[in-house]
Order: C-alpha cells, then structure tokens, then sequence
C-alpha cells in the first residue's frame, strides 16, 4: 500500500514540526531527516513499524487522515496500473497526433 514499504513521504517545511507533534500526541515517534529548504523526509523504512508512522496497521487507515500532508492529499496525481485508488481519476487525454 502507499503508506509502506520502501517510501519516503516529503513533508514541506511548514509540515515538519506539526508531523512530530501529531505523531507524540499519538505515543509514537516519527523519525524525520531534514532537507536543506527546511522540509522533512520520512523513510518509511527507518521507522520503528518500517511504515508511515501514523498507518493504524491493524485497519490501514491514516490516523490524522483529516490533517495528513500535502503529499498524501494530492495523491495519486495519476492512474497506476494496479493501484484501485487511482481509479476515480479520469486519464490524460491523448496528445492529439493529427497533422
Ligand atoms: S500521513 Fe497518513 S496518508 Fe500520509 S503516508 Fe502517513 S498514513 Fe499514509
């Protein structure tokens, strides 16, 4: 699923402090390497349940699904083969290939 495995969520800098709150308000840590523009990078495998630290593994569900990051919100930004929550997306028009 999108919340794990070997991914790495990009938080922007206005995200960062807010992620670390919301993850000690729920007794786990999240562990966040920072970029040089002030945003923060969470591997999902460097976390202690090798996930997104906050998945609620047990139901798969975000448990700050209604203040989850940018990121989480905008996807998926296109179709993935696969992948049944990208199938309300509408696909790309074809380039028009007339001459
Ligand atoms: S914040 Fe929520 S939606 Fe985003 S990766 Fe983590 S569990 Fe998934």
């Amino acid at each position: 699923m999108c919340c794990r495995g070997p991914i790495i969520l990009r938080l922007e800098p206005d995200e960062v402090t807010g992620f670390y709150r919301r993850a000690a308000d729920l007794g786990t840590e999240a562990r966040i390497s920072r970029a040089a523009d002030g945003g923060g990078n969470v591997l999902f495998l460097d976390q202690e349940r090798e996930c997104c630290p906050m998945l609620d593994t047990a139901t798969s569900g975000c448990r700050i699904y209604d203040q989850r990051p940018r990121v989480c919100r905008d996807f998926p930004r296109k179709r993935e083969p696969g992948c049944a929550i990208s199938e309300w997306i509408t696909p790309e028009p074809e380039p028009d290939q007339t001459p």
